[in-house]
C-alpha cells in the first residue's frame, strides 16, 4: 500500500520556508521553538543537549544472525525489502515518510549474514552483540564504502550517527532493543574503533517496532508513560512489541515528538493572558503542521505544558491503527527541555496522555468537555477546554475560564 500523498517536505530548512509560506504569514510564528520545536532535526541546531539525535540519512548496515537449529523466519531478499524497500511496508519507507532520512543502504550489496555457533546462539545481550559483530566485520572491507567513508568525521571512531547498525535475529520473535556499544575493532586488526547504537530485532518483529528502534537513533526516547500504561495506540514510541508475527500496524509519533522533530508546529497559548480562545487543528494523518495546540502558563514557565493533538485512524496512513480522539500529552521538561524522568517509580518520561480516565486511558471523543486537566504536579492549569470535531479529520480546541460551578453552595453547606 502506497503512503501518501504528503505534505512534508525532506528537507527541514525546507520545511521551516515552507511553514512560513503556509497560509500566509497568519500563522508564521515562532512561538514553539522555546518548547523545542525542531531541535532533534540536527545536533548542530542546539548543541550540548543531553538528548542528542542526528537527522538524516546514514549508512545502514544490516546483519542478519543465524543461530543453528533456529533459522530466520524469512528469507534474505525478506529483510532487506523489510528495511530498504521504497513502499510500504517497510521500515524505509516509513522513516523517509516521517523525516526524509531513512536508513541507506550505502554499505551496498545483501544484507552480511553471520552463522552462530551453538556456543555463541546461548549468549544473551548485549553480549551477543559484539560476537555477532565481529564476524559480520570481515566483509566489511568489501563493501564499496570502505572505512574512510564510514568515518565521515574523521575522528578514527565509526559512531552512531555515521553508521546504522540493525541485527536481524531469531532471538526473540518480536522483540528488540536498541544498544550503545563499543566494538574494539582495531584489536581485531581492522583500522577504526566503532562506538554506536546497535538496534537489535528479533525476525517477526512488528514494522512499528523496527521503526521505533531506528527513531532511537535518530533521538526519539521511550513514551512508556509515567505509570507505565504505555500509551497503547497514541505514539510510536510507546511499547510497540507484540505477539503477532510480522505485525504491519502503524501508529504516529506523538505530538511531543513531532515537535521536536519539527513535523508538528503546535498553536502556543499562554494561560496566563489568554484566558479564553478558539484554535483550528488537523488530525495528525493529514500530514499538515497544524496538528497540535500548546498551552502553557508563563507564571509557572515553560517547564509545563500540554499538547492537545486529533486523531484519526486513516488507512494508507502511518496512522492507520491509531486511537481515535483528541490527545492530550501533558509535558513535564528540563532546562534542556528533555522530558523528566524519575517522577514516578516505574515510569519513564514525564510526557503523559490524560484521558477521560486519567494518565493513559487514551483518547477523548468529540464533544468532550474538559474541567479537571492539571500540569505533572496537580495543580490545575485552570481553564476549561472543549474539544470538538464532527468529521474526525479536523476540530477545534476551545477553552475558558473553569467555571467554579457549585463552590460557594459547597461552602454554605460546610458544617459549622
Ligand atoms: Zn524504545
Amino acid at each position: 500500500m502506497p503512503i501518501g500523498p504528503f505534505d512534508r517536505l525532506h528537507d527541514v530548512d525546507q520545511k521551516l520556508d515552507r511553514f512560513n509560506d503556509w497560509k500566509g504569514m497568519a500563522l508564521a510564528n515562532r512561538d514553539a521553538e522555546p518548547f523545542g520545536f525542531g531541535r532533534l532535526t540536527s545536533e548542530s541546531r542546539r548543541p550540548g543537549q543531553g538528548m542528542k539525535g542526528r537527522f538524516g540519512p546514514r549508512p545502514t548496515w544490516l546483519i542478519l544472525a543465524e543461530p543453528p537449529n533456529a533459522p530466520l523466519a524469512h528469507e534474505r531478499a525478506f529483510y532487506q525489502t523489510f528495511f530498504y524497500g521504497r513502499e510500504t511496508p517497510s521500515t524505509y519507507a516509513w522513516v523517509m515518510a516521517q523525516y526524509g532520512a531513512p536508513p541507506v543502504p550505502v554499505l551496498g550489496g545483501p544484507p552480511a549474514t553471520v552463522h552462530l555457533t551453538q556456543e555463541q546462539a546461548q549468549l544473551q545481550l548485549p553480549s551477543r552483540i559484539p560476537v555477532i559483530d565481529e564476524q559480520a566485520l570481515r566483509d566489511i572491507g568489501s563493501y564499496p564504502i570502505g572505512w574512510g567513508g564510514l568515518d565521515a568525521d574523521r575522528d578514527g571512531v565509526v559512531k552512531g550517527t555515521e553508521l546504522l547498525t540493525v541485527i536481524v535475529d531469531s532471538y526473540g520473535l518480536g522483540n528488540a532493543t536498541t544498544q550503545s556499544l563499543t566494538v574494539d575493532s582495531t584489536a581485531l586488526g581492522y583500522p577504526l574503533q566503532i562506538r554506536g547504537k546497535y538496534s537489535v530485532m528479533g525476525h517477526q518483529v512488528a514494522l512499528q517496532t523496527a521503526c521505533h528502534e531506528v527513531f532511537h537513533q535518530w533521538g526519539a526516547i521511550d513514551m512508556y508513560g509515567a505509570d507505565q500504561s504505555f500509551h497503547g495506540g497514541l505514539t510510536t514510541m510507546a511499547a510497540t512489541i507484540t505477539q503477532t508475527p510480522d505485525d504491519r500496524s502503524m501508529v504516529e509519533l506523538d505530538a511531543w515528538h513531532r515537535m521536536q522533530f519539527g513535523l508538528t508546529r503546535p498553536y502556543v497559548y499562554d494561560l496566563a493572558t489568554q484566558v479564553s480562545g478558539t484554535a483550528s487543528i488537523s488530525a495528525v494523518a493529514q500530514n499538515r503542521y497544524d496538528s497540535a495546540v500548546l498551552f502553557w502558563d508563563s507564571r509557572r514557565g515553560p517547564g509545563d505544558y500540554l499538547l492537545v493533538e486529533l486523531r484519526q485512524a486513516t488507512p494508507g496512513t502511518l496512522d492507520s491503527d491509531c486511537a481515535s480522539g483528541f490527545v492530550v500529552w501533558q509535558c513535564k521538561v528540563d532546562a534542556n527541555g528533555d522530558p523528566m524522568g524519575g517522577l514516578t517509580p516505574n515510569g519513564t518520561y514525564a510526557v503523559n496522555a490524560i484521558g477521560p480516565g486519567g494518565v493513559g486511558d487514551g483518547a477523548w471523543a468529540s464533544g468532550s468537555s474538559l474541567r479537571d486537566i492539571s500540569w505533572v504536579d496537580g495543580t490545575s492549569i485552570g481553564v476549561e477546554v472543549t474539544l470538538d470535531s464532527p468529521n474526525g479529520s479536523t476540530g477545534t480546541v476551545e477553552w475558558s475560564p473553569r467555571a467554579l460551578q457549585g463552590s460557594k453552595f459547597d461552602r454554605l453547606r460546610e458544617p459549622l
